[in-house]
Parts: C-alpha cells; sequence; structure tokens
C-alpha cells in the first residue's frame, strides 16, 4: 500500500492506547498485513508517496505530539518502507529486502508474495481514503490537546 496508507492504519492503532511501543509494534504488523491487499503504489511515484507521507507525518506530530504512540504508531507503520526509500534513492529498482512482505517472487517484480483475495484497491480511491482518514485523525488530537489543555492551563 501507500506509504501514507502504512502511516494513517499505524497511526490509527496507535491511539487505541498511550503505550508507545504497543502502537509501534501495531504498526509494523499493520503493514505486513496491508500489504497483501491488491494495490497500486507505483502510479503515484516515489516523490509522490514522500510528499504525501511528510504531510501526514507533520500534521500527526503537530496535533498528536511528536513523542505519542500515535505518532509512532505511524512511524512504525513507514518504517519497513525504509528499505525500499533506500534502494529508490541509489537508483535500484532491485535488491536485497528484509520485510517479509516485500519479499518479491523472482520473475514476477511489482508483485507481492502474498496476496489476500479482493479486487485491487484503486490508487485515486487510496489517496482519497487515507486523506480524509489522516484529517479525521488530526480533528480528534487538536481536540484532545485542546481538552487536556483547558483541564491543565
Ligand atoms: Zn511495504
Amino acid at each position: 500500500m501507500l506509504a501514507l496508507t502504512h502511516l494513517v492504519v499505524g497511526a490509527a492503532l496507535g491511539s487505541a492506547g498511550e503505550d508507545r511501543r504497543r502502537g509501534a509494534l501495531a504498526g509494523v504488523v499493520s503493514h505486513a498485513l496491508l500489504d497483501g491487499i491488491g494495490h497500486d503504489d507505483v502510479t503515484i511515484g516515489f516523490r509522490g508517496q514522500a510528499a504525501l507521507v511528510a504531510v501526514g507525518v507533520a500534521a500527526l506530530a503537530l496535533t498528536w505530539g511528536p513523542g505519542s504512540a500515535v505518532t509512532a504508531g505511524g512511524l512504525a507503520g513507514i518504517l519497513p518502507d525504509s528499505e525500499i526509500a533506500l534502494m529508490k534513492l541509489r537508483r535500484r529498482s532491485t535488491g536485497f529486502l528484509l520485510f517479509p512482505s516485500h519479499w518479491q517472487r523472482e520473475g514476477r517484480r511489482g508483485t507481492h508474495p502474498y496476496r489476500f483475495p479482493g479486487p485491487d484497491v484503486p490508487v485515486g480511491v487510496e489517496v482519497a481514503l487515507s486523506l480524509a482518514a489522516c484529517a479525521a485523525l488530526c480533528v480528534a488530537g487538536h481536540r484532545r490537546r485542546r481538552r487536556s489543555s483547558r483541564l491543565n492551563p
């Protein structure tokens, strides 16, 4: 899935509690599961993905706090894709990848090693849903911070 989707799902899982480590673990596990859904993360391009995820990380860190379980869950959700980002920055299209959902089958570049049944998620739908979910999380984080600053001035 898109890095933005991994970020938002990891952040949403992190919002279930205050424990950063638990949020981070949930983010990494969700990455492996989400990559099993049919998706298109090629069309939007590396720079497009980087721009979207940078905006998402900044928005979550500003509304929930950089050290929150939400931000930790989101960052852990995108962490596995750092090996792909490093490969792209080195201008390589293949390479040794550690994360299981990134293991590509020989001769089938672009396909994932496992795939859940069901149709592919169109990239436009994925971007729209992820942005909407990120905005909803940011609104929730903003409200929570306002409420806690009113209680503890
Ligand atoms: Zn991935």
